[in-house]
C-alpha cells in the first residue's frame, strides 16, 4: 500500500500538479527514476503514469496496491487555501481507476474541515474506498481539532482506516510543521479509528525531528495504531529497521511503498540492515516496486507485514474475495 497517483489533468481526470523550484527538481528526479521522460509533465501524464504503474504491479511480486488520492489545502473553517499545495488527485479519479483495474484499491483523501466532508466520506465509501489518506502537515489538518470528531467517529463506525503522513516531508510543501508529530493522531485513535502512521514518524531530511520513539511509545497505548515502512529505502527513514522487525512492534508494521519515491538500498547496506549479497542482487532491478519489496524482505520484514493491511482495509465483499 501507499502508492501515489499523480497527473496533470491532460486526460480529463481533474488532477493538477504545480511544482516550482526544488519541488520541480524532485518531480523530475522521481519521473526519471520510474522510467518516464521529463517531457510527460507537459504531455499525457495521467495515462502514461497509470500505464507504467500497472506494468510495474503486474510484473512484481505484489498482488495489488492501494493507490492514493491527494486532497487540496483547506483552512480550519473549511475554506480552500488557494495557491497552497502542489498536487491534487481527485477522489473520483482513484475510485474510477480501481473500478477499471483490479490491480488497484482506492484510498480517498478528504480534509475534515470541508463543509461537505461527511457527505464526501459517505459518497466515497459507497464508491468502494478502502482507506482515507491525509498529510496533516501539508494539508493543514489539525487532527485533534474537536470540530472533526463526527468525521473520525463516522470513519470508526464504518471501519475506514486512516493513513496519515508523519515525520518531515520534502516532495510536497509543508504548511504546518508541528502537524508532523504522530501525537496529532491521538484524537482520531481515541475516537476509535484504526490509524496507520505513514513512515512511522521517521525523519525525511537530515534536519527534520525524528518522531519514531513517540510513534513506538504510542503503539503501546493504542492497539489500533500501526505504522508503515514506506520510503525506508531513502537516506534517513530506514534507521529504525532493527526495532521494526522485532516483536512486539513488528506486529504493527505494514509494507508501504511511497511510489514514485526512489528506492535505493545503499543506506540499508551501510547500516547493516541488508547483506551485501542482497544489495548486489537487487540494486539494479528495473522494477521499483519489486526492488523495494526485495530490499524489505532482506531487511527482515516478515511475510505478514505485506499482508496485514488486508485485515485493516474497508473491503466490500467483492474486494475481499479478490484479496483472498
Ligand atoms: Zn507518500
Amino acid at each position: 500500500m501507499h502508492v501515489h497517483i499523480v497527473g496533470n489533468g491532460a486526460g480529463g481526470t481533474g488532477c493538477w500538479i504545480r511544482v516550482t523550484g526544488l519541488h520541480r527538481l524532485m518531480a523530475w528526479f522521481m519521473l526519471r527514476h520510474i522510467g518516464l521522460p521529463i517531457s510527460v509533465l507537459k504531455g499525457d501524464l495521467d495515462r502514461i503514469y497509470v500505464e507504467r504503474l500497472l506494468e510495474l504491479v503486474r510484473t512484481s511480486s505484489l498482488g495489488r496496491v492501494v493507490i492514493l488520492a491527494h486532497e487540496q489545502v483547506y483552512d480550519e473553517h473549511g475554506c480552500l487555501m488557494k495557491g497552497f499545495g502542489s498536487v491534487y488527485v481527485p477522489n473520483d479519479y482513484v475510485l474510477r481507476l480501481a473500478l477499471e483495474h483490479p490491480d488497484f484499491l482506492p484510498a480517498v483523501s478528504i480534509h475534515p474541515a470541508r463543509p461537505d466532508a461527511l457527505e464526501e466520506l459517505d459518497r466515497c465509501i459507497a464508491g468502494g474506498a478502502v482507506m482515507m489518506k491525509c498529510l496533516p502537515n501539508c494539508q493543514n489538518i489539525d487532527c485533534s481539532d474537536r470540530r472533526y470528531s463526527a468525521f473520525w467517529e463516522r470513519m470508526a463506525e464504518v471501519g475506514m482506516p486512516l493513513l496519515a503522513h508523519t515525520g518531515g516531508e520534502h516532495t510536497v510543501p509543508v504548511v504546518r510543521k508541528e502537524f508532523s508529530n504522530p501525537k496529532i493522531l491521538e484524537w482520531p485513535l481515541q475516537c476509535g479509528v484504526t490509524v496507520i502512521a505513514a513512515h512511522s514518524g521517521t525523519k525525511s531530511g537530515l534536519f527534520d525531528p525524528d518522531y519514531f520513539s513517540i510513534f513506538e511509545e504510542m503503539t503501546k497505548r493504542y492497539p489500533r495504531l500501526y505504522g508503515d515502512n514506506s520510503a525506508f529505502n531513502t537516506p534517513f527513514r530506514g534507521r529504525p529497521v532493527p526495532a521494526c522487525i522485532e516483536s512486539p512492534l513488528a506486529g504493527r508494521i505494514l509494507h508501504g511503498s511511497d511510489f514514485p519515491v526512489p528506492i535505493y538500498g545503499r543506506w540499508a547496506r551501510m547500516r547493516g540492515s541488508i547483506s551485501t549479497e542482497a544489495f548486489e542482487q537487487w540494486r539494479n532491478h528495473p522494477n521499483n516496486l519489486e526492488r523495494d519489496y526485495q530490499f524489505k524482505r532482506a531487511m527482515g520484514f516478515s511475510e505478514m507485514s505485506f499482508k496485514r493491511i488486508n485485515n485493516l482495509l474497508h473491503l466490500k465483499k467483492a474486494q475481499k474475495n479478490r484479496a483472498n
